[in-house]
């Protein structure tokens, strides 16, 4: 196709250069200046080209911005040297000729984006550039935004050298060939928009689904010939030969109707406690994998594109050995051999039990009304005891009141659901309102031959727990040098200023970028004075995700230079509640 750019391309604004790069930095060795004067993309390739063979640190005078006709490249940050993180340039597209009905709402626009990122990423193979895109989610995130017609890219590179010299022609081809032909077939007229609008309907459907589930009553949905299992344990693909398609138990089949799809059917999981069991192997956890990431949309041809979760799903596992700073755990442990104070409880590492039971009460303040639960990552003494236990150890010396006790309570009085894997005891028969059975991967109903098997319970008392009102100064990711840090090591760690955030056992952060982004909204939430030293957690992240509905996911990037996805309220308290600096200033 005819380039927009380069030779005497038409419609080229030039210039304007002079000026608009960036100050010197702040480092402490000098910065070599911004190249000065007119700064188009004729001149950005005779600087390169001149450049060659130049020593690495004089990348830093391409800070700024290129003014490459439609669109306006912007060095934001130049690698010191050949082996630093990846240098960053932002892309700004005025006019891709995206039509209004791509970007106007905000579901179509967030898919529409990511579907952009998604086809950028495959045409910057064998390039040096590279673009942060989603994995089987489609999540909101900071390297591709649709602003109205145009797009906003954010992308690293590894600017090229030859030891510690510049290989300007390596360069400049990535500059001024590569991004200029990206450039090009991102526009709108040369990309498949039948595709691009089939799945902008298809995740359309899947919030038009979740949107239904509360009025309805259901807490998830998994729609027939939905695919659940996973390629292997270390791929989020789907299984490619030999998946058994899901098919609903007639008497749990409901229908919706979606805007492009129409009517589709499947099982609808009912508020109140859903217990699946079946033997092992039979696919139970992999139905609730499916089910926590059902609070996420996924892209056409995953197989759970309509595997739909309300967002107020939140997995519980235990978690021993993390931090718990002043949760209220009462109505889960009463009396510790300790004597400590169960309804303010603190401390630096916590049992199997009291890690769970600090996940579930933080995770009912934080707003989860539906709790996800798998005995393959739970503490059983914190789910079961049974009678013979019971008579051994007597209650006056068990801190312990078990989750079986309280999973009625939470739903009748705080409107708390369950849905819980157990395959291993029959007690939870006595509390379930329905029992899933999967059999070979096929869901059956067996409620009423497991109320057959019930017996009367007793159910303890749960009280909320007591609102924690967080001190602003203790969420702070300056380190000791003072400069502010956040990053991610991989999906387990959170690095937030001096301090590691263990993030693990945070099952529901799908997407690496969610992980800084978690790191970001801690910065917002005291930045943004959401927590203000007077607001619960709870109102502090209900104002930041008001912010962040009206701003969108760059609300939370500012000067950082990363990329980051959108994470949930949920993994955001999360990641709030496992910083061990955190101090909460009172209870209310
Ligand atoms: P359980 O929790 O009941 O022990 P899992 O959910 O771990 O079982 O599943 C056991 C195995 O079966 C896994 O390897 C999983 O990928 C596979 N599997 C699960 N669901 C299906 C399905 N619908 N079709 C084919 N294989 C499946
Ligand atoms: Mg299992």
């Amino acid at each position: 196709m005819a380039g927009r750019y380069g030779g005497g391309g038409q419609g080229r604004r030039h210039g304007g250069g002079g000026g608009r790069g960036p100050g010197r930095g702040g480092g402490r060795r000098p910065e070599p200046e911004p190249i000065r004067g007119v700064r188009d993309d004729a001149r950005l390739s005779a600087e390169l080209l001149r450049m060659d063979g130049d020593s690495y640190g004089r990348y830093k005078s391409l800070t700024g911005d290129w003014d490459f006709g439609d669109f306006t490249l912007t060095v934001q940050h130049a690698q010191a040297d050949p082996f630093a993180p990846p240098s960053r340039v932002r892309v700004l597209v005025h006019d891709a000729g995206i039509p209004k009905s791509a970007w106007a709402d905000p579901v179509r626009r967030r898919a529409t984006a990511d579907h952009l990122g998604r086809r950028a990423r495959r045409l910057l193979r064998g390039s040096l550039l590279r673009i942060d895109t989603g994995g089987q989610e489609v999540i909101e995130r900071s390297s591709c935004q649709l602003t109205d017609g145009g797009i906003d890219l954010r992308i690293g590179i590894d600017l090229p050298g030859r030891g510690r010299r510049i290989d300007g022609r390596a360069a400049e081809r990535e500059f001024c060939a590569t991004l200029p032909d990206l450039v090009d077939d991102l526009y709108w007229e040369e990309i498949d928009v039948a595709e691009a609008e089939a799945f902008a309907d298809s995740v359309a459907d899947t919030v038009a689904l979740r949107a239904q589930l509360e009025e309805r009553g259901l807490v998830a949905f998994v729609a027939d010939g939905a695919i659940l299992p996973r390629r292997s344990g270390v791929s989020d693909e789907p299984m490619t030969g030999g998946a058994v398609p899901f098919e609903s138990p007639a008497s749990l089949r409901v229908s919706v109707d979606l805007p492009h799809r129409g009517t589709v059917t499947g099982m609808g999981v009912p508020e109140g406690i859903t217990l699946i069991v079946g033997g092992g192997f039979h696919g139970k956890s992999t139905l609730l994998h499916a089910l926590e990431r059902g609070v996420y949309d996924h892209i056409p041809g995953d197989g759970r594109e309509l595997v739909v979760t309300r967002d107020d799903a939140v997995k519980i596992r235990a978690e021993e050995g993390r931090r718990v700073e002043r949760t209220d755990v009462s109505p889960f442990v009463r009396g510790l051999p300790t004597g400590a104070d169960t309804s303010d409880f603190r401390t630096e590492n916590a049992s199997g039990s009291t890690s769970q039971a600090a996940n579930i009460c933080e995770a009912v303040e934080a707003g989860a009304r539906t709790l996800l639960v798998d005995e393959d990552s739970t503490a059983t003494n914190l789910m079961i005891r049974d009678e013979r236990m019971q008579a051994l150890v007597h209650g006056d010396r068990e801190p312990l009141i078990p989750f079986i006790d309280l999973v009625r309570p939470l739903h009748r009085d705080h409107g708390v659901s369950t849905v819980l894997v157990m395959g291993g005891s029959g007690d939870y028969f006595d509390v379930a309102d329905q029992v899933v059975m999967l059999d070979a991967y096929h869901p059956h109903d067996v409620t009423e031959r497991a109320r057959a098997l019930a017996r009367e319970r007793t159910d303890a008392d749960f009280t909320a727990p007591r609102p924690r009102v967080v001190d602003p100064a203790s969420v702070d990711p300056a380190t000791a040098r003072g400069r502010s840090r956040i990053k991610r090591r991989d999906m387990d760690v959170l690095v937030f200023g001096d301090h590691d955030i263990d993030v693990r056992s945070v099952e529901q952060f799908v997407d690496p970028g969610q992980i800084t982004g978690a790191g970001l909204a801690l910065r917002e939430l005291v930045r943004g004075r959401h927590l203000d030293g007077a607001r619960t957690l709870a109102e502090a992240l209900d104002s930041l995700e008001r912010a962040l509905a009206k701003d969108g996911v760059t609300l939370l990037g500012g000067d950082f230079g990363g990329d980051y996805a959108l994470p949930r309220r949920h993994e955001i308290a999360a990641v709030l509640n496992r910083l061990r600096a955190l101090r909460v200033a009172e209870q209310r």
